[in-house]
C-alpha cells in the first residue's frame, strides 16, 4: 500500500506526487484516463503570477449580458449550463465586488509570489528546465482606452508586487515584428513567462515520479469507504477497491462529484476553454501573447502555435462546439493575417473553477486522512508547482508555507 493515494493524473496532483516523494513518501496516482491529458493538456501554458484578479471583476458585469446572447463571445452560457449552474454565476458574480476582488487578489499573492522559484525547483529537479519559456509575455491591445479601461486591475496588481511595462505600438512590433493590424499598443508582463509544452511537461513528471518508485494504476474513482473518521479504501467503478493510507483529491474539473462522497458541498464548475493548435502557422511569435482586445491567447508552442481562450459554462462534460474554436482562429488573423491553419487540431477541456477564482487546498474538514487539491480556475497551470509543496506540506504535518485559510474547503458557508 502506497502512503499517499493521488487522485487525478493533472498538474496538480503529480506536482503533488513529485513534492510527496522529495519527503520520502511513496506515492500511487489513480487516473481514469491518461495522465496529463485534462485541462493540463490543452491550456494556453502561460505561467501568469500577476493573475491575481479575478475574471468577475468590477467593469464585467456591465459586459455579461451582451457576452450571454452571443454564442461567439468570450463568455457563452449554454442554456443548460444556466439551468444547472444558476447558483455558482450568482455567487461568481457576487465575487467581483470591490472588496471581494481585494480579498481575493491579497489572498493569492502569497502563493503568486512563490510560483516562478517554486516551478524553477521542480524543473531542476527533473532536469527539464527548458519546459518552461524565459521570454517574458505581452498582453495587446487595439486602443489605449482598453488599458486605461482595467486601471482598477493594474493597479491593484502593481501594489501587490506584480509588475509591467507599457508599450507602444512601434515597441511591440520590435519585439514581434510578425504582429499586424490594428494593434497600437501593449504591455510587457513582468515574471510572466510560458510552457511551450503543458503536456511535455506532466509527461516529463510523471516519468520522473514513476522512475523514483511511484505508480500510476488506470481506473475510475467513484466513491470511498471510511471508518473512524478515516478514509480506508478508494471504490472504482468496476466495484473494485484500494486500501489506502492517505489521499490527495486532485481530480480537477470533476472533484466535485467526489468530494460529495466525502461530505463536502462545494461549488466547483467546469468552465470550458477551446484551442486550435496549427502545426505549421506561417508566423512565428517569440512570446505567449494575450490579445486583450481579441480575448485569446497565442502561444507559441514547441509543436505549433496555440491560439486558445473563451469561457464557456456547459455543465460537465458537454459535446463541444468548435464553432468556438474557429472563431478564435478566425480573430487571430486580424493581427496575423499570414496565420496557417492547415493540418490543425481542436480541443476543449474544463477549468475547475470555484465562484471566488481561488483553488481549494487544505485537508478535508470530514477525513484526517484527506487531503484536497483542486479548483484551480484558469490558474492551474501556474499554480501547479506551489500547490504541490502545499498539499506535500498538509499531508507531512509541516507548517505550510503560505496561510491556507483562504484556500479553505469550508469557507463557502
Ligand atoms: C483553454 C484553457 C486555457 C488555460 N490556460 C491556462 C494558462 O495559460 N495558465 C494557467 O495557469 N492555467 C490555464 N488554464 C487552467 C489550467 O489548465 C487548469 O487549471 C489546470 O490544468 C488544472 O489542473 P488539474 O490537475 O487540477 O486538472 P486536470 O488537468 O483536468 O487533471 C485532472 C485529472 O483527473 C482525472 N480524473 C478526474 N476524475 C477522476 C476519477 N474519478 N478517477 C480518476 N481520475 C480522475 C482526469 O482524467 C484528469 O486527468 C487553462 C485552461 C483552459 C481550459
Amino acid at each position: 500500500m502506497a502512503d499517499v493515494t493521488i487522485i487525478g493524473g493533472g498538474i496538480i496532483g503529480l506536482a503533488s506526487a513529485s513534492a510527496l516523494q522529495d519527503r520520502g513518501y511513496s506515492v500511487e496516482i489513480i487516473e481514469r484516463g491518461a495522465v496529463g491529458l485534462g485541462a493540463s493538456y490543452g491550456n494556453c501554458g502561460l505561467l501568469a503570477p500577476g493573475e491575481v484578479v479575478p475574471i468577475s471583476k468590477p467593469g464585467v458585469l456591465s459586459r455579461i449580458p451582451k457576452w450571454l446572447f452571443d454564442p461567439e463571445g468570450p463568455l457563452f452560457v449554454r442554456p443548460q449550463g444556466l439551468a444547472r449552474d444558476l447558483t455558482w454565476l450568482l455567487r461568481f458574480l457576487r465575487a467581483g465586488r470591490v472588496d471581494r476582488v481585494r480579498h481575493i487578489a491579497s489572498s493569492l499573492a502569497p502563493m503568486m509570489r512563490r510560483v516562478n522559484a517554486d516551478y524553477a525547483s521542480l524543473l531542476q529537479k527533473i532536469a527539464r528546465p527548458d519546459l518552461l519559456s524565459s521570454v517574458e509575455n505581452l498582453m495587446l491591445f487595439n486602443h489605449r482606452s482598453e488599458y486605461d479601461r482595467d486601471r482598477f486591475t493594474w493597479d491593484l496588481r502593481t501594489e501587490l508586487g506584480f509588475g509591467h511595462t507599457f508599450i507602444t505600438g512601434d515597441e511591440v512590433r520590435r519585439l514581434e515584428p510578425a504582429i499586424e493590424g490594428p494593434v497600437t499598443c501593449g504591455v510587457v508582463m513582468t515574471d510572466w513567462f510560458h510552457f511551450p509544452d503543458p503536456y511535455a511537461l506532466s509527461m516529463a513528471l510523471e516519468a520522473d515520479i514513476v522512475r523514483r518508485g511511484g505508480r500510476v494504476l488506470k481506473a475510475n474513482a467513484v466513491g470511498f469507504e471510511h471508518r473512524d473518521g478515516q478514509v480506508g479504501k478508494i471504490v472504482f467503478d468496476t466495484g473494485e477497491r484500494l486500501d489506502v493510507t492517505q489521499v490527495v483529491l486532485a481530480a480537477g474539473a470533476w472533484s466535485g462529484p467526489l468530494a460529495k462522497k466525502l461530505g463536502l458541498n462545494i461549488p466547483l464548475a467546469h468552465l470550458n476553454g477551446y484551442h486550435v493548435h496549427a502545426p505549421r502557422p506561417n508566423v512565428e511569435v517569440q512570446r505567449a501573447i494575450y490579445y486583450a482586445s481579441g480575448g485569446f491567447v497565442l502561444t507559441p508552442m514547441a509543436t505549433g502555435l496555440r491560439i486558445g481562450g473563451t469561457i464557456e459554462v456547459a455543465g460537465p462534460d458537454p459535446k463541444p462546439n468548435y464553432r468556438r474554436a474557429d472563431v478564435l482562429a478566425e480573430r487571430a488573423r486580424a493581427i496575423l493575417p499570414a496565420l496557417d491553419i492547415e493540418g490543425s487540431t481542436r480541443w476543449m477541456g474544463p477549468r475547475p473553477f470555484i465562484p471566488d477564482t481561488m483553488p481549494v487546498i487544505g485537508a478535508a474538514p470530514t477525513f484526517r486522512n484527506v487531503t484536497l487539491a483542486f479548483g484551480h480556475g484558469q490558474i492551474g497551470m501556474t499554480l501547479g508547482a506551489t500547490t504541490g509543496q502545499l498539499v506535500a506540506q498538509i499531508v507531512s504535518g509541516e507548517a505550510p508555507d503560505v496561510n491556507l485559510a483562504p484556500y479553505s474547503p469550508v469557507r463557502f458557508g
